[in-house]
């Protein structure tokens, strides 16, 4: 990090307007977690949790994952940790995995979905992420939740295993929260009980921006081809968070776009006040979120949609030049 970065380290990301926006970090092996303190990251947002699966032949063991995960709460001292489960399936096959024959890899079983089906496995994972947190606080996320029940599937797996590790008598976490990833727009719509039910909710903008414009975030050809500052894409975001507000269940944002300047700029203007990204951009972003007024850019957005324009990121990026 350059020197700049280095000084805010210590400092919020609170804006000329006075609002004050949480900068988080995604991590996903042990060596990322040094980058908690040196980057000024005020915790973990997103735990990816795939790669000690993917880098065994076999499915690891309870025991080791629990150490693993209790060594990531160690070395966060303290700071919020937020474990993801399994996101893996399809594309991602594990080694000892049958792979599955399927024509459209990212809509098909993966993630929570297979979770919910092969319940051995996410429920060897929570036993790990209860014993690896026990005495602290656990902070469990289910990825690509595209129903209401699916979220509470997964929470009654959450409950049914602390009931179960309390009647063994071994310790239990001291506080846990359980939350959605909203990676499809579907999860937008959802009944008004799903936003009072969950403890937070995180919007997984790489998948969400590939399902809301159908455009394979792999394929290069389409993926450019619409932009993140889409003012369609804006107001969705906008919509989501005013959901979340309505119930009070905070909202993070932890996909790619989190750590690119114009688009961090722009989800802020859009409400949300806590973003999640790569270790190496949280300075950067820290330091354009201290020098950019909000409503103007809030302002910027609307008037741009207003004059039925496609993106905002020529305006955005004039105002902020
Ligand atoms: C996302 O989809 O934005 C996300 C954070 O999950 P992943 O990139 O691991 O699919
Ligand atoms: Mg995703």
């Amino acid at each position: 990090a350059s020197k700049a970065y280095t000084d805010l380290v210590g400092k919020d990301a609170v804006t000329p307007c006075g609002k004050t926006i949480t900068l988080n970090m995604n991590a996903g092996l042990m060596a990322d977690l040094p980058s908690l303190s040196s980057s000024g990251a005020e915790g973990v947002g997103l735990f990816r949790t795939e790669l000690q699966f993917l880098i065994r032949n076999s499915v690891p063991k309870r025991g080791e994952l629990a150490t693993l995960y209790g060594r990531v709460m160690d070395a966060a001292q303290g700071k919020r940790v937020v474990f993801r489960t399994l996101d893996i399936g399809s594309d991602k096959v594990l080694p000892y995995m049958k792979p599955q024959d399927e024509p459209n890899p990212a809509m098909g079983w993966r993630a929570i979905r297979v979770g919910l089906d092969k319940r051995g496995v996410m429920r060897m994972q929570l036993q790990a992420l209860i014993r690896g947190c026990a005495g602290r606080p656990l902070t469990i996320m289910f990825p690509f939740v595209a129903q209401f029940e699916e979220y509470r599937a997964a929470r009654m797996m959450v409950d049914a295993e602390l009931a179960n590790e309390k009647r063994l008598g071994h310790v239990l976490p001291s506080s846990i929260e359980v939350g959605a990833m909203l990676e499809t727009p579907s999860l937008a719509f959802a009944p008004d009980q799903f936003f009072k039910e969950t403890d937070f909710i995180s919007i997984g903008g790489n998948d969400l921006k590939q399902f809301f414009f159908a455009a394979d975030r792999e394929n290069e050809r389409v993926r450019r081809r619409y932009d993140t500052l889409n003012v369609s894409f804006l107001s969705f975001i906008r919509q989501i968070v005013d959901r979340c507000e309505a119930h009070g269940t905070p909202v993070s944002f932890c996909g790619e776009d989190a750590g690119r300047p114009l688009e961090a700029v722009c989800f802020a203007a859009m409400g949300l006040k806590s973003l999640s990204m790569r270790p190496a951009s949280i300075g950067p972003i820290k330091h354009i979120l201290r020098q950019v007024n909000l409503d103007a850019i809030a302002e910027l957005i609307s008037s741009a949609a207003a004059r039925g324009e496609q993106s905002v990121r020529k305006d955005v990026a004039t105002y902020l030049a």
